[in-house]
């Protein structure tokens, strides 16, 4: 047991470099250092915490922490790229479930009552019965999220015909439970209208995430990522932790910041998009679709190559199909092929593309892509006049041009990378299904286009070759 001035040092050191953490990931150059800040932060709170808060059962902790630790690693290990935003949901999720369970305990702690009195006593309840609300609220929204993710739910939102009345009667209902806890908790009850809220949450979380449309999972993900930063503050203050308290709020606040900027990206208000009802469609690609809008152009590896060699200016789009392809590593050697023979190839990224927010900028810093030709939408997107060959790996809703034209569209409104102002786009999937936001797109059919149909990573494995 270490003494409690070496664990608040600590705790101020964790909670610097988590700031620290927090700056080196905003830029990708910096991104490896603000990792190692992060890690280092965690060692030292981890080890500030089990030597100076843990005064027996020692052995229990050890377990628990070789079980815990045990299944992370096995599951970081096992989880493909591609599952890495269901992976991020489901790890929302439990933090949301440790939120509930340290609050019922801390409830049912036997020394609560001698502890505390009065207003106190008040405070410390009401501390409890926020910590396990918002914590049951992540937990089953979180939930839902990884199974519209992993596409074991649809993705086409759920609306009840009463839905905003049934929101309304759910937050009545946990305010009246919340007064009534408090007022039993005095008296020595409590636990009825605890558990009661506790269900009320939980179904609060479900139906606000089924709510939500498949277009506008990007912000639910980023969202539950806020949440689990406050159910993380929540439990701080039940346990009185400072360093938990915020980390929490950290981890809170830079989700919601997140939040902001994906509604940006996507041209959506946040409360919008928490009422739900938006985007249709889902996870599951339809299996044919825009008969009507003509005829597709299809070419093969060697006029794709052939393309490229006689091009200036190239832009590459890669979307969730470069992901799942594992095509990134191919790109940089065909970026490098090309840029070795004066060709100036850019990387042009939506903020929404992939999965998860950053997904796009995680796998080219993988295949080494230098950061200096990766470019956000709006820095390229008045260029596309310029690029001779526009390469789209992969991405569907994110070159969606109905995004502008149809106000009818699930994603109207969202800007999308403009390519098909440039004088080729080749796009490269494996078929014509469409894409997250279930919508068939006009791109594929326009005379400029060039469709290049197959898996991403053997397409460009050919065209690699031809080069
Ligand atoms: P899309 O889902 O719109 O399109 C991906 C395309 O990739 C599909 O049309 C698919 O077509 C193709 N594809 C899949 N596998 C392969 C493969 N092996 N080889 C070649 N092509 C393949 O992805 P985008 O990146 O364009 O857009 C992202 C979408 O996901 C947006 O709607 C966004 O709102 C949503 N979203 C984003 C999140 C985020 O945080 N970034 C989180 C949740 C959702 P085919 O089957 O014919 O091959």
């Amino acid at each position: 047991m270490i003494n409690e001035g070496i664990v608040n040092v600590s705790y101020i050191i964790a909670t610097i470099l988590f700031i620290l953490a927090l700056g080196g990931l905003s830029n990708q150059e910096t991104a490896r250092r603000g990792n190692w800040y992060g890690i280092i932060g965690m060692a030292i709170a981890l080890l500030a915490t089990v030597f100076g808060e843990v005064t027996a059962q020692y052995d229990k902790l050890i377990v628990a922490l070789l079980v815990g630790g045990s299944v992370g690693l096995i599951l970081a290990r096992r989880v493909q790229m591609t599952q890495m935003p269901e992976l991020v949901a489901i790890l929302h999720s439990l933090v949301g479930l440790a939120a509930v369970a340290v609050g019922f305990a801390n409830f049912m702690d036997p020394g609560r009552l001698a502890h505390y009195a009065g207003v106190e006593l008040t405070i410390h309840d009401i501390e409890t019965y926020i910590g396990v609300l918002i914590g049951a609220v992540t937990f089953s929204g979180s939930v839902i999220a990884f199974g519209k993710l992993s596409g074991r739910i649809g993705g086409s939102p759920l609306i009840l015909p009463a839905r905003h009345w049934f929101n309304l009667l759910l937050l009545l209902g946990s305010i009246w439970y919340g007064y009534e806890f408090v007022v039993q908790s005095a008296a020595g009850g409590g636990v009825t209208p605890l558990i009661i809220m506790t269900v009320l949450a939980l179904l609060f979380g479900i139906h606000m995430v089924m709510a939500i449309g498949g277009a506008d999972m990007p912000v639910v993900v980023s969202m539950l990522n806020s949440y689990s930063g406050w159910a993380a503050s929540a439990t701080g203050f039940m346990l009185e932790n400072d360093l938990l308290i915020v980390t929490g709020a950290l981890v809170g606040s830079s989700g919601a910041i997140l939040s902001y900027i994906m509604c940006r990206a996507m041209n959506r208000r946040f409360l919008a998009v928490i009422a739900g009802g938006f985007g249709t469609g889902g996870g599951t690609p339809a299996s044919s679709g825009g008969e009507d809008q003509g005829e597709v152009i299809p070419v093969d590896p060697q006029e794709t190559a052939a393309l490229l060699a006689g091009a200036k200016e190239v832009m590459i789009i890669p979307g969730y199909g470069m992901a799942v392809a594992q095509a990134q590593h191919t790109v940089f050697e065909i970026t490098r092929t090309l840029r070795e023979n004066g060709v100036n190839v850019r990387f042009g990224i939506h903020p929404v593309a992939g999965r998860m927010p950053g997904h796009m900028n995680v796998l080219l810093a993988e295949a080494r892509v230098p950061y200096d030709i990766v470019f956000e939408m709006d820095e390229v997107n008045e260029d596309f006049p310029d690029i001779d060959v526009s390469v789209v790996i992969g991405a569907n809703d994110i070159v969606n041009p109905s995004a502008l034209t149809d106000p009818d569209s699930p994603i109207a409104g969202m800007p999308v990378l403009e390519c098909w102002k440039g004088t080729t786009s080749i796009v490269l999937k494996r078929s014509m299904a469409t894409g997250y936001a279930g919508v068939q797109n006009p791109l594929f059919f326009l005379d400029n286009t060039r469709m290049l149909f197959g898996d991403a990573k053997a397409t460009l494995d050919e065209v690699l070759k031809a080069l």
